[in-house]
């Protein structure tokens, strides 16, 4: 604690059921006038967009509306938004989706802006040149409001965007402070269409953002404050919110406790994270669906360093046995209530690659100075080895 540290707290949120309807009037007062709207092609018929593109038609707002994105969206999908943007004239962006949408209009309100910016704030030229959000030059980015429909990724509380290089197949963490949106809806009725696979496998993800920031070395204690109670809520409304999505208090719960998770993960993530990264670019499976068959297993191979601070959490949870054994079998007994295979071969994801996930895990900005413990390519690779073939060390089927 003799060191000095810097920390910075997140932007407007306006929260529960019948939010959107303050979106006009937050858009006038951040003198946005004509904002281009972000979201994923499959959001094109679905009720969300619908309920949106009614209370702005209402409100006499004029916008723009790009969709063609991917599900992980690439660099590519950036500059097509770029040029959308340009050529509407739009001085703004509304981001409406999961974290598809809304890294696409951050990288698209970044590159707008800075021709460079997708290079000059990747992660890797971040820690070089811009060690805290004060150090970073200030650029006059685009307002953006975002509203999620899925409570995951977090990403409308977040300063970063993540985008696929579609030429290496590797994700770049881009990382700005005029990334966070202005303002955010949590709105619960934008995500109550969402598939039940889907809501737990994104409420999986904030439950790993939460987990892997708890357990992160670095000290923040209001971060680790805000994890602990995120993954009470992530305990009492995930199961309802996949068991029944009209439930808009469970809906509610899990917005809430994706969009904390967000200022919990200020604190870092870990080898969760460091490993889906690389398998999401390379494989193309959900990034939640990745996370929730990989927490186990990387929470196994930070035991010795985690197993304190988990057994406080457990006592928080009030599971039955308040220890690391007892988290882990809470996982894993979540995990099989939600749905979720236990291990990466029943996705079809073999171990042939284990090498070069290894090194790409290693080489993650997750892996870096915020996993639980110090963690080689090799312990990547095993760690890899054991989620493809389900071998949970140490545990007694
Ligand atoms: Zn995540």
């Amino acid at each position: 604690m003799s060191s000095l540290h810097y920390w910075n707290y997140p932007t407007e949120i306006f929260c529960g059921p019948g939010a959107l309807d303050a979106l006009a009037e937050r858009c006038s007062l951040l003198g946005m006038r004509n904002p281009l709207l972000v979201t994923d092609p499959g959001m094109l018929a679905l009720e969300p967009l619908a309920l949106l593109k009614a209370h702005l038609s209402d409100t006499g707002l004029p916008f723009g509306l790009f969709s063609d994105i991917a599900s992980n969206p690439s660099m590519d999908d950036v500059r097509r938004g770029v040029a959308a943007f340009k050529a509407g004239n739009h001085d703004s962006l509304i981001a409406l989706g999961g974290g598809s949408a809304m890294d696409a209009a951050k990288g698209i309100s970044l590159a707008a802006i800075d021709a460079e910016g997708l290079e000059r704030f990747e992660w890797s030229q971040v820690i070089a040149h811009y060690p805290t959000l004060a150090d970073f030059p200030r650029l006059g980015l685009p307002r953006l409001v975002a509203l999620p429909t899925t409570a995951g990724t977090g990403s409308e509380l977040g300063r970063e965007a993540v985008l696929t290089q579609s030429e290496l197949n590797v994700k770049r963490v881009i990382s700005h402070p005029e990334l966070l949106p202005a303002c955010v809806i949590l709105d619960p009725v934008l995500t109550r269409g969402l598939p039940p696979t889907l809501t737990a496998a994104t409420g999986m993800d904030a439950l790993t953002h939460h987990i892997e920031a708890f357990c992160s070395p670095l000290y923040h204690p209001m971060s680790s404050g805000v994890a602990v109670e995120g993954v009470r809520l992530i305990q009492q409304h995930l199961v309802d919110a996949v068991s029944d999505g009209q439930n808009m208090a469970a809906r509610e719960g899990m917005l809430v406790a994706s969009a904390m998770a967000a200022v919990a993960f200020q604190k870092g993530l870990g080898g969760v994270h460091a490993l889906a990264h690389p398998l999401g670019a390379r494989y193309h499976k959900h990034h939640g669906l990745l996370n929730a068959i990989l927490l186990p297993y990387v929470l196994i191979a930070n035991q010795a360093a985690i197993s304190f601070d988990i057994a406080r959490l457990a006592r928080y949870l009030e599971l039955q046995q308040p220890d690391f054994n007892g988290f882990l079998d809470w996982v894993l007994d979540l995990r099989q209530r939600l749905g979720i295979p236990h291990s990466l071969q029943l996705i079809g994801i073999n171990d042939e690659a284990a090498s070069w996930v290894g090194e790409q895990a290693l080489a993650d900005i997750s892996s870096s100075d915020t996993n639980a413990c110090v963690l080689s390519a090799a312990d990547y690779s095993q760690i890899f080895r054991n989620a493809v073939h389900g071998v949970l060390p140490g545990v007694t089927p």
